[in-house]
């Protein structure tokens, strides 16, 4: 089983769900974030979140449903005025776009395939991602993209998995590579290690902190001393890089 969502080693990349109701008649999506520390309901509104409601841990739903008819003209006014009735915006990949690989911005150069062939192809330098792409691709770049990103991201956290697990004796028995949305990484009771495909975007030795600290986990299931103690001495900066992922994920969309 994976470990408890409340962790704070697996920096959430998003909270528990996503929502949508009708504001004076217009639908708004929101996203409900439970919180243990705040003591009364929350309503925000940004650019990067869209619109949040901050629950109370203990409050119920229908609470919710309150609150958003209570401030439907203020949440109204926000969600247009932040461009986030139907979420958060996520980032245009439009040709000069700057994407984050192994921690570095890479500009995106796109470009219609050259005349006779039909399969596209994107290639990584120090400084750019050039994608090559068929007609229908250029348009909406996004899935091509995310395909090539999610083979490099297979290609690397494999080799490294395998890189760690020889180093220090583990014995992981398979590793996933998806598009997660709550997790950058989870460790099965059978030796199952899942990563999230945009892990690709963060520094190596970040990577490397999430890779070490779920090969952790095949030998203890929990975040209890013994594990502490056994990931302080495979990754003595853990924590540091943890910080790292959760100052950044935001630049991690994709
Ligand atoms: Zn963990």
């Amino acid at each position: 089983m994976a470990a408890p969502a409340a962790n704070r080693y697996h920096a959430p990349i998003m909270s528990e769900r996503v929502e949508t109701t009708l504001i004076h008649g217009k639908p708004v999506r929101y996203r409900i974030r439970r919180s243990k520390r705040a003591r009364r309901l929350g309503l925000q509104v940004s650019a990067r979140a869209g619109l949040e409601v901050v629950l109370p841990w203990r409050w119920a739903l229908r609470d919710v449903d309150d609150a958003l008819r209570a401030h439907a003209e203020w949440i109204d006014h926000q969600v247009d005025r932040h461009d986030v009735r139907f979420g958060p915006r996520t980032r245009e990949l439009v040709d000069g776009a700057a994407i984050h690989m192994l921690g570095t911005p890479r500009r995106l150069d796109l470009l219609p395939l050259p005349e006779g062939r039909v399969r596209a192809r994107i290639t990584l330098s120090d400084e750019a991602i050039r994608a090559e792409l068929p007609p229908g691709d250029l348009l909406d770049p996004r899935p091509a993209l995310r395909r090539w990103l999610r083979r490099l991201a297979r290609a690397r956290l494999e080799d490294r998995v395998a890189h760690f697990a020889e180093l220090h004796g583990f014995d992981p028995r398979r590793v996933i590579v998806g598009e997660r949305t709550s997790r950058w990484g989870s460790c099965s009771s059978r030796g199952t290690l899942s990563f999230c495909d945009r892990l690709i975007m963060a520094p190596p030795e970040v990577i490397d902190a999430v890779v070490c600290h779920e090969l952790c986990h095949l030998r203890h299931l929990n975040h209890g001393l013994s594990f502490k103690a056994l990931l302080k001495m495979v990754c003595p900066d853990h924590d540091r890089h943890m910080d790292w992922l959760r100052e950044h994920h935001d630049e991690m969309e994709f």
